[in-house]
Order: structure tokens, then C-alpha cells, then sequence
């Protein structure tokens, strides 16, 4: 199954300027955070793994002091380029308002399964060990730096 089909599937290629993008084979690890003031304003958190962006909606924002917990809403698989992609989505469509990078980097996997990914961030403002914890309900995760 090709995990953009949601992402596709809730936009509108000719009137946003996101790109479409596809699955790649890519051995880069980065992540970024987007700052993305729509309906309500919020934080995307996107960790490049599996030729996608596994991405978290982040109301509060990453953490970037240890022992801060942050709800993280797991959402729709990004294509990579998404990883540069900055500007307005406009009124009207899915996520529309501004999207702007917070940050952006490299990251190293640690541990991963279905419940638990743990990685290294090698941002300009985020470093550090961080734990995502997958919750028992659908898409909630919890994240947070340790020491
Ligand atoms: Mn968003």
C-alpha cells in the first residue's frame, strides 16, 4: 500500500502550492518542525524514515528542555519534499494558514517498533535523545526529551 494515498487524497494539487511528491528510497535520516498557524495554531513534527515523513501534529510544540511532556497526534504520512516546503495553503483547503520551519535536521534511529520510536535529534534548536510513546488510543503519542 502506498502511505501517501491519504496524504493525496486530502489535497488539491492544482490550487496548493504542497508538493505532491511520492514514496523514495532515501538513506537520508532528517527531520523538521513546522510551525503552522491554521485553524489552530501548531507544531508539525516530521522524522524522515521508511521513504516518507512520519508526522505528528504537535499543539504545544517539541520539547526542548528534558522531562516536558507533549501530546503528539500521529497524522497523515508526508512525501520527503515536504520537508522544505514553507508558505501559505490557502483559505479553503486542508490545513490552511501559514507553514514556516522551526527547525530542521538530522536524526539518528535507536529503537523502533510499533509503539515506541526512539531517536536523536541533531537540530539547530532541538538535540537530544526523544522518546515518542504510542498511547491506546487511535494516533496519540506522547513526546518528550531525555536526558
Ligand atoms: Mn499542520
Amino acid at each position: 500500500m502506498n502511505s501517501l494515498k491519504r496524504y493525496w487524497g486530502k489535497r488539491k494539487f492544482k490550487k496548493t502550492f504542497e508538493p505532491k511528491g511520492k514514496v523514495l528510497k532515501t538513506k537520508k535520516q532528517r527531520f523538521v518542525v513546522q510551525e503552522h498557524w491554521a485553524s489552530h495554531h501548531h507544531f508539525d513534527f516530521r522524522l524522515e524514515m521508511e521513504g516518507v515523513l512520519k508526522s505528528w501534529a504537535v499543539p504545544k510544540g517539541v520539547p526542548e528542555k528534558a522531562g516536558v511532556k507533549r501530546l503528539a497526534v500521529q497524522t497523515e504520512d508526508h512525501p520527503i519534499d515536504y520537508i522544505n516546503f514553507e508558505g501559505k495553503i490557502p483559505e479553503g483547503l486542508y490545513g490552511a494558514g501559514t507553514v514556516k520551519t522551526f527547525d530542521k535536521g538530522k536524526h539518528e534511529l535507536i529503537e523502533k517498533d510499533k509503539n515506541r520510536i526512539i531517536f536523536k535529534l541533531k537540530g539547530k534548536k532541538l538535540k537530544g535523545i526523544y522518546n515518542l510513546i504510542k498511547f491506546k488510543k487511535p494516533n496519540q503519542w506522547l513526546l518528550f526529551k531525555t536526558k
